[in-house]
């Protein structure tokens, strides 16, 4: 085999984190229907996907070594399980992001040539977060950071958040930006039919945040940020041209305050600061897809475990039509490259 599969969207959980998410559950103490509709779930419920879920989750060591080795894939790159510790109060966020950190810290230590870990932070404070971004690409060695879509609500196209984009861009690191149920002003009409979640809710939100990120400017004033994105890119790819058509018409015409110039169109940011991963996307007509119109150097493999540990699909996305080459950049050199791993 001429290359290694790096899946760059894998999920734990700490105990404490499960802790505090019981808390919550148990007092109703923060307004997000879409938290008590996943964690309600996962937390509480006595079937074998739930049980399995939670239990991987937990486990940075033989289960999960194992589950890589059934489906060949030699490294993942970790986070914090979604929504994090951003559902938390700030300071109990900041505090179980650094022990989250130094767990999954522990782990990488100890398989080094299997493990890369992603930063989790606490944006309800942002200063606090960006040091502990500092102190886990520094001093843990972590190759990016996790942010799991709103914070309380909160989009990161509000300058507030920031310096937590400044931090990133002067160590070099990117940031996934991985779903989150939908915010509460958001998840309303899904909830009652069941569509808050992976199914197409997390997609909404993701996609959301993400054009709102662009479309406020951030690109414009850190152009060295990079932002990696799941799900064959939350299906932004599907709506390059109505983007840019619209953006640029509704520019001229002046009719949103909220919407101002930009240096570039809305698609040359997602093809320059944006990578793509293909986490639960096992479906090669969408992945050829997204690979031709955002490029297959920013296109790159992620299975988006334990949630979606379907081994036969790595079939798939090894089936693919494309040489050699451009396979090892799919499997492993964008992965490389863009959490600059420094292997082989
Ligand atoms: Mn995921």
């Amino acid at each position: 085999m001429s290359f290694v599969r790096i899946a760059t969207e894998e999920a734990f959980a700490t105990a404490e984190l499960f802790d505090c998410y019981r808390h919550i559950i148990e007092k109703k103490s923060v307004d997000d229907p879409g938290f008590y509709s996943l964690w309600g779930h996962y937390l509480t419920h006595s079937g074998s996907r739930a049980i399995d879920i939670r239990r991987k989750l937990l486990d940075l060591g033989e289960e999960r070594l194992r589950d890589m080795d059934s489906c060949g894939i030699a490294r993942q790159i970790i986070s914090l399980t979604a929504p994090g510790v951003q559902i938390l109060d700030a300071a109990t966020g900041a505090s179980i992001a650094t022990q989250a950190n130094d767990q999954l810290a522990e782990a990488v230590a100890r398989h080094p040539d299997r493990f890369t870990g992603l930063a989790a932070m606490a944006p309800q404070d942002p200063g606090r977060a960006a040091s502990e971004i500092e102190r886990a690409v520094s001093s843990l060695g972590f190759r990016g950071v996790i942010l799991n879509s709103h914070t309380h609500g909160e989009y990161f196209d509000n300058q507030k958040f920031w310096e937590i984009f400044e931090a990133v861009e002067q160590l070099d690191v990117p940031i996934y930006l991985h779903p989150n149920t939908p915010s509460a002003r958001l998840i309303g009409p899904m909830l009652d039919r069941g569509l808050d979640g992976a199914i197409y809710g997390f997609g909404v939100e993701t996609g959301l945040h993400l054009l709102r990120i662009i479309v406020s400017g951030v690109f414009d004033r850190f152009p060295e940020l990079r932002i990696i994105v799941g799900h064959l890119g939350e299906a932004l790819p599907f709506w390059l041209f109505r983007l840019d058509f619209m953006h640029a018409a509704m520019v001229k015409a002046g009719r949103h305050a909220g919407v101002k110039p930009l240096k570039k169109r809305p698609s040359d940011y997602l093809r320059e600061n944006v990578w793509i991963t293909t986490s639960g996307m096992a479906w090669e007509p969408a992945i050829m897809f997204v690979r031709s119109v955002i490029g297959a150097d920013h296109v790159m493999y992620a299975m988006d475990y334990p949630y979606q540990f379907v081994p036969a699909e790595v079939k798939v996305t090894d089936d693919l039509p494309i040489s050699a080459a451009e396979k090892k950049a799919f499997y492993q050199s964008n992965a490389e490259s863009v959490f600059a791993l420094g292997m082989g």
